[in-house]
């Protein structure tokens, strides 16, 4: 099953003005080619910012309800495809079933909830201070807006900056990953169908310097909107800055997960489990440190390990435990870093190898790995991996754990598991991290709290989601009306 599709501007999919094309392939198994998107360049970045900038007001002026009612078809239009969704995403990105069906999903609620909250887009009347006035901000959409997203949530990302950028009455022009590009295809086809005028929403294939370079240096942009790593968030940001483009970047993390003697340590090992091997360790959330007391520790690190060694790893759509790695670039840096691991002192406890045999050798499949003895200076308990490897790192007291938690670059996400309400409670407010939990994994996160880093996480402009999402697409404006 392989899906062709072009890019999508000014309602119309096009080829690519070259003609080029490139191939995404299925990471459980190499040879197959799931879809030949166009290889795009500056020119279809040209012709899908005519499309977004000409649909601007016509689009700014549309009643919010009315675009919501836009955005809450496109979800009914996604639900009835959710099984097609899936397949895309599982054969284009590789994780499980379960998984990708839960992504589509969250894609379907996530417009849903914009539509709902493209009603109450607007403002706040504040008290004037004499008679005869009346004081009031409004929120206005920001033009036209460029959103950068990776592979490894190819549809919730695109769709949590999507639908709360149309909800606030901008345009936008959309540069998926070339990965896992084919499901993004699908989620303008919902919108098309429900009825978004053309040129609204644009989205365009290709490489990350050919098509997103020009899309964020362009003056006809008023916000970039990114995901992906901190090393290309980086320059993107400072791309954006030089014209003072709004701008917001979520990057990658470095996740601990703090574990007290008081805890159960068998659910606490899934706790760790879930958050380190989940996604195959894809997520910018992923559990990459698991902080353990050494009260109980050995007990911790056989449990964790035990857990690692009961997933059945496989083809996504088999629906295993955990699927392979999203391309050959990603399984060799995660090799390279359990490599780095065993070189730098710790001791391999579980997994630590690429899969090979009939299942497993077209496919980027590797084992769920565990290190213990991990000091926190080590790179592999610094460094993103992105990948199924837990780094499991002693410490002798609550104050020691949370300084481990916090003496890192990154701070997205941050767990603790305890049974002691002053541990927990400490922990949430004094951990670096833009996201703490108690007793609860580092991954996942609802749709409608504000999702962000601290440090080298995010830009810290802007949260996504929720209200925050449309804070972000969306200038206040003050009026004082005397009458
Ligand atoms: P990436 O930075 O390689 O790519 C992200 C996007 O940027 C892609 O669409 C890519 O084509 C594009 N890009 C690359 N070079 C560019 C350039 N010069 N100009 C403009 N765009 C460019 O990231 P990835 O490998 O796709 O994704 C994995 C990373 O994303 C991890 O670091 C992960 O932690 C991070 N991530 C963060 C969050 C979050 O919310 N904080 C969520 C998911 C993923």
């Amino acid at each position: 099953m392989s899906r062709t599709y072009g890019n999508f501007i000014d309602g119309e999919w096009t080829d690519s003005q070259s003609g080029e094309t490139f191939e995404v392939t299925n990471p459980a198994a190499a040879g197959e080619v799931v879809s030949v998107p166009p290889a795009s360049s500056e020119a279809d970045v040209e012709a899908a910012l005519d499309a977004a900038v000409a649909a601007q007001d016509e689009w700014a002026s549309t009643p919010g309800p009315s675009r919501g009612a836009v955005l809450r078809e496109a979800g009914n239009n996604l639900e009835a495809r959710k099984e097609e969704a899936t397949e895309v995403l599982v054969r284009e990105e590789g994780k499980t079933r379960s998984e990708a069906g839960g992504e589509v999903q969250r894609a379907i609620d996530i417009f849903h909830y914009y539509g709902a909250k493209a009603r109450d887009f607007g403002g706040t009347v504040k008290s004037a201070s004499a008679p005869g006035k009346d004081l009031y901000t409004k929120h206005e959409p920001l033009g036209t807006v460029a959103l950068i997203t990776p592979w490894n949530y190819p549809i919730a990302i695109p769709v949590w900056k999507l639908a709360p950028a149309l909800a606030a009455g901008n345009t936008a022009v959309l540069k998926p990953a070339s990965e896992a590009p084919g499901v993004v295809s699908i989620v303008l086809e919902c919108l098309d169908d429900a009825g978004l005028p053309a040129g609204v929403a644009n989205t365009i294939t290709g490489s990350g310097s050919e098509v997103g370079g020009p899309l964020i240096e362009s003056e006809r942009i008023d916000g970039v909107s990114f995901t992906g790593s901190t090393a290309v968030g980086t320059m993107v940001a400072e791309t954006a800055a030089v014209d003072l483009k709004r701008v917001q970047c979520e990057m990658g993390g470095k996740n601990p997960t703090v574990v007290m003697p008081s805890a159960d340590i068998e659910a606490a090992a899934e706790t760790v489990g879930v958050g380190a091997f989940g996604t195959t360790g894809q997520s910018c959330t992923a559990t990459s440190r698991a902080i353990v007391h050494e009260d109980v520790y050995d007990e911790f690190v056989a449990a964790v390990s035990d857990y690692a060694e009961s997933l059945v790893v496989g083809d996504g759509l088999d629906d295993p435990d955990m699927g392979p790695h999203v391309s050959e670039n990603e399984l060799s840096s995660t090799l390279e870093y359990i490599d780095i691991g065993s070189s730098e002192g710790a001791t391999l406890e579980a997994g630590g190898s690429r899969l090979s045999g009939d299942d497993y050798d077209d496919g980027y499949f590797v084992e769920p790995t565990v290190f213990s003895g991990v000091e926190n200076d080590a790179r592999i308990a610094q460094e993103e991996i992105f990948g199924p490897v837990l780094a499991v790192v002693k410490t002798d007291s609550f104050e020691d754990a949370l300084d481990l938690a916090n003496d890192v670059d990154y701070g997205l996400s941050a767990s603790i598991v305890t049974q002691d309400l002053s541990e927990g409670k400490r922990f949430v407010n004094e951990v670096e991290a833009g996201v703490a939990k108690i007793n609860e994994k580092t991954t996942g996160l609802e749709l409608h709290v504000p999702f962000g880093g601290y440090k080298d996480s995010s830009t810290n402009t802007y949260r996504e989601q929720g209200d925050a999402g449309l804070d972000f697409f969306s200038s206040v404006k003050t009026i004082y009306e005397n009458y």
